[in-house]
C-alpha cells in the first residue's frame, strides 16, 4: 500500500517566503491526484517536498504509512517525470530507460525484461536502439515515462510532464498517461497549471492558490460545487461568468436583480442553499456557467422569467457550439480571488480585466443564428446559478 499523506505541511524558504501553508492532502493507494493552480501557487514546492528534493519546514509526510520527512529522495521509492525529460543524448532509448536500474546494480537480464515491458506499454518497442535526437517530442516524453515505469516505484511524481508538447500531442499523451497509470495502479501525484489536464486526468483534483489549498475533490465536484470564487473561476473553460447582483424578497419567494434583468428564483434554489436567504436585501455575487445559458430563440421554455437581454459583441462558431460574448450591465465582482484570477488570465482575459464592462460568455447550440451586434434574449438555468459572498468570495449554500 502506498498511500501518500501530508499533514499540515509547510514550506518556508530560506529568504522567509512562505510557499506552502498547512497543506493537508491524502492521496489514496493507487489514486491519480492532480495538484493544480496558477504559476507560483506552490504546487512544485509541494511535489518537491514529497520527492525529498526540498526540506519540509514543518508538518508530516507519510508514504505507505511510514514518516519519510528526513528520508533521502532515493530511499523514498518514488519515480519522477519532469517537464524537461533530461534524457542522456549519447545513450539509446533502451539504455536511457534502464539506466536507473543499472545504477541500482540490477541484473542485466532483469533490466532487459523490465525495459521491454515498459517499451511495449509505451509503444516504444521499435525505437529502443535510437538516440534521443532521433525521436519526436512525444516519443522523448514516453522515454521519460518509461524510465519512471521500470523502477516500479510505490509513487509516481510528475511535474508538468506535457508542457513541452504541442497542443494535439498533449491531448493524446494525457489520455495515455492516465491509462497507463490506471493499468499500473501506482499512486500518482501530478502537478500542472492546466485545468483541462486536471479535469481530464485526475481521479481527484487539489487546487492551490498562493500556497493554500482551496478545495480537493473529484473533478465534477469542483466544477459543480466550487468552494469559492477562485475555484469557480479557475476550473472550467471558459471560466464561470460572475456578476454582482442584488437578492430581494418578492412575495413568498426571492428574485435576483442582475443589472436591468430581474430573475425570479424557483423555491428549489433557496431550498438547496439555505444560507442564501441571509443575503435578502443585499448584494451577492452570482456565477453562471456558459452552458447554463441558452439562446431564447431556441429555448423550449417560453416563460419570460429567467431571461437576460443582451447585445452580442462577438461570436465564435466552434462547430459543436456557438460561443457568444455579450456585455452585461451588472457590475463585475471584485474580490481578492478575482484579482488573483485576472493575474493568471490569458491575454483576452487581461484585456477584459482592464475594461470596466462586464463580459459574459455563453455556449449556444450550433443551430443558433446569433451574430455580433444582435440584441438577443438569453434564458438562464436558474437552478444552476452559483452564489458567493461578494466580499469573501466564499460559496453561499
Ligand atoms: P510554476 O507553475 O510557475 O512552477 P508553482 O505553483 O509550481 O509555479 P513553486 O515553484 O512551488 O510554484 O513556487 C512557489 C513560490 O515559492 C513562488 O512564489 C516562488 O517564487 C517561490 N520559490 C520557489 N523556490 C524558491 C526558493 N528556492 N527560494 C525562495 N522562494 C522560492
Amino acid at each position: 500500500m502506498a498511500e501518500v499523506v501530508l499533514e499540515k505541511v509547510n514550506k518556508q524558504y530560506d529568504n522567509g517566503f512562505h510557499a506552502v501553508h498547512d497543506l493537508d492532502l491524502d492521496i489514496a493507494d493507487g489514486e491519480f491526484l492532480v495538484l493544480v493552480g496558477p504559476s507560483g501557487c506552490g504546487k512544485t514546492t509541494a511535489l518537491r517536498m514529497v520527492a525529498g528534493l526540498e526540506d519540509i519546514t514543518t508538518g508530516t509526510l507519510r508514504i505507505g504509512g511510514r514518516v519519510v520527512n528526513t528520508l533521502s529522495s532515493r530511499d523514498r521509492d518514488i519515480a519522477m517525470v519532469f517537464q524537461s525529460y533530461a534524457l542522456y543524448p549519447h545513450m539509446t532509448v533502451a539504455d536511457n530507460i534502464g539506466y536507473g536500474l543499472k545504477l541500482r546494480r540490477m541484473d542485466k537480464s532483469d533490466i532487459d525484461k523490465r525495459v521491454r515491458k515498459a517499451a511495449d506499454m509505451l509503444e516504444l518497442g521499435p525505437l529502443l536502439d535510437r538516440k534521443p535526437k532521433e525521436l519526436s517530442g512525444g516519443q522523448r516524453q514516453r522515454v521519460a515515462m518509461g524510465r519512471a515505469i521500470v523502477r516500479e516505484p510505490q509513487v509516481f511524481l510528475m511535474d508538468e510532464p506535457l508542457s513541452n508538447l504541442d497542443a494535439k500531442l498533449r491531448v493524446q499523451m494525457r489520455a495515455e498517461i492516465a491509462q497507463i497509470q490506471r493499468e499500473l495502479k501506482t499512486t500518482t501525484l501530478y502537478v500542472t497549471h492546466d485545468q483541462t489536464e486536471a479535469m481530464t486526468m485526475g481521479d481527484r483534483i487539489a487546487l492551490m492558490k498562493a500556497g493554500v489549498l482551496q478545495q480537493v475533490g473529484v473533478p465534477q465536484q469542483l466544477y459543480d460545487h466550487p468552494n469559492n470564487i477562485f475555484v469557480a473561476g479557475f476550473i472550467g473553460s471558459p471560466p464561470m461568468n460572475l456578476a454582482t447582483a442584488r437578492l430581494n424578497r418578492a412575495g413568498q419567494g426571492f428574485e435576483l436583480s442582475l443589472g436591468s434583468a430581474v430573475l425570479s428564483l424557483p423555491d428549489t434554489v433557496l431550498a438547496e442553499r439555505p444560507a442564501l436567504a441571509a443575503y435578502a436585501g443585499r448584494e451577492v455575487a452570482v456565477g453562471i456557467r456558459a452552458e447554463d445559458m441558452e439562446d431564447a430563440a431556441l429555448a423550449r421554455d417560453s416563460s419570460a422569467q429567467g431571461r437576460l437581454r443582451a447585445k452580442v459583441t462577438l461570436t465564435e462558431a466552434l462547430g459543436s457550439e456557438i460561443v457568444a460574448h455579450f456585455a452585461i450591465d451588472a457590475p463585475k465582482v471584485v474580490t481578492s480571488d478575482t484579482k488573483e484570477l485576472e493575474k493568471d488570465a490569458h491575454v483576452d482575459g487581461l484585456l477584459a480585466a482592464h475594461q470596466a464592462i462586464n463580459t459574459f460568455v455563453a455556449s449556444f447550440a450550433p443551430r443558433s443564428r446569433v451574430r455580433p451586434g444582435d440584441e438577443i434574449e438569453i434564458v438562464v438555468d436558474r437552478e444552476r446559478l452559483h452564489f458567493f459572498d461578494p466580499v469573501t468570495g466564499v460559496a453561499v449554500r
